[in-house]
């Protein structure tokens, strides 16, 4: 038997550093914040929903599409929190969470050698699911304020870069906002430059708005569907997973005009075709919870980040304070992957290294940064604020 390799278009896509951080959390006994998930369970409303739900017809397949009853909590939800109007049958398609709807959209819209402007750092599943669908990413560096201390000063790119970024072969650009893992949320100025260029060059839009409710004080969500001729060229993606705090349910969704959805369906149905029955009813009660829950959320989560952004300046660390999301970054003196490898047995802390959102180009951008979580508890927040500072 010939020796087994990993596909051509995925070399460079192994292991990720998240597997190997989490493994040295555990084997050092560290505070974990690396991995960006809640250690509190989601709303009672929510879960109670997915646990009677059990043991039903619910158990079974769903429609291929999603539950109606989601598709139309989804399209309610977009209505009420971004006046968008889509129709739950042929503009609303649920998905195995948001990294199905993204991986989704990207085969069932790049042919080989299509370019896609991604801003970086990049979650990570983005260059893998456009290299799996055999597109070309063309990154557009944000960078970071370099004051010492506590900066409130957003990342920011230059608009010479994004429109160098944009050639003949461009036919997506895959923007996230609010941003991982910078933090960042995208002012309407910057979105209204992103929709220039997509009229301008005739470019569809994939956004990833999975961060969409934690949003702190002093900035506004805005998609760029919002923006005047945007909704036909814009398939918006979210999950359910951080908003309700059940990032292992996996339910997302993408609503768009019809014909984009379609694409997105056409490979979506070979992928899972379908997932979470159970899930599915109870994500459509928490979306139609009342302000007052997401108000909650984003406030309760601004605490924490007060709580850790200090802590990490108290430690000499420079960090940026985040506008929205689950993480902070800070800047070390030397290489932040070797500062995370040595950080779980030097204080007990675990951190990821930001050079793992970046290509491997543009490594170097990202060297210095590491990337802190703060969805975590008061108490395990405290107690990695006392090791950092110790
Ligand atoms: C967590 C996260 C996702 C994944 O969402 P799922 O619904 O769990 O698939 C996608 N994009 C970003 C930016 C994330 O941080």
């Amino acid at each position: 038997m010939s020796t087994p390799h990993l596909a051509q278009r995925l070399q460079g896509f192994g292991t990720t550093v998240f597997a190997e951080m989490s493994a040295l959390a555990v084997a050092t006994g560290s505070v974990n914040l690396g991995q960006g998930f809640p250690d509190t369970p989601g709303p009672a409303e929510v879960l109670d929903v997915a646990r009677a739900a059990i043991g039903t017809p619910l158990d079974q397949y769903p429609p291929g599409p999603g539950l109606p009853v989601l598709r139309e909590a989804v399209a309610a939800h977009v209505q009420r929190f971004r006046g968008l109007s889509y129709d739950p049958d042929t503009e609303v398609l649920v998905t195995a969470g948001a990294t199905e709807a993204l991986a989704g959209a990207l085969l069932g819209l790049l042919d080989p050698g299509d370019e896609v402007v991604v801003f970086e750092p990049l979650y990570d599943s983005y260059a893998a699911g456009i290299a799996m669908a055999g597109g070309v990413v063309r990154p557009v560096p944000l960078h970071p304020p370099t004051e010492d201390g506590v900066s409130t000063d957003p990342w920011v790119f230059d608009e010479a870069d994004l429109r160098a970024a944009v050639g003949p072969r461009t036919t997506l650009v895959l923007l996230n906002t609010p941003h991982n893992p910078t933090g960042k949320v995208f002012s309407r100025a910057e979105l209204e430059l992103v929709a220039e260029l997509a009229h301008e060059h005739d470019l569809l839009v994939l956004t990833d708005e999975v961060y969409e409710h934690l949003v702190f004080s002093g900035a506004e969500h805005v998609s760029l569907a919002e923006l005047p001729g945007m909704r036909e060229r814009t398939l918006v993606v979210s999950s359910g997973g951080k908003t309700f705090s059940t990032t292992g349910w996996k339910i997302g969704w993408v609503c768009g005009p019809a014909e984009l959805v379609t694409c997105v369906r056409t490979a979506k149905q070979f992928l899972t075709y379908v997932n979470g029955g159970p899930f599915q009813p109870a994500i459509a009660v928490g979306l139609g919870l009342p302000d007052a829950y997401f108000h909650a959320l984003a406030a309760d989560l601004e605490r924490k980040r007060d709580l850790l952004v200090a802590g990490l300046a108290a430690a000499g660390l420079p960090v940026v304070r985040p506008q929205a999301t689950y993480f902070a970054t800070v800047r070390v003196p030397g290489d932040g992957l070797a500062f995370c490898r040595e950080l779980p047995h030097r204080v007990g802390v675990v951190a990821v290294p930001s050079s793992a959102f970046y290509t491997p180009e543009h490594a170097d951008l990202g060297r210095h940064l590491v990337r802190f979580a703060f969805c975590k508890r008061d108490e395990v927040l405290t107690e990695a604020v006392g090791r950092l500072t110790a």
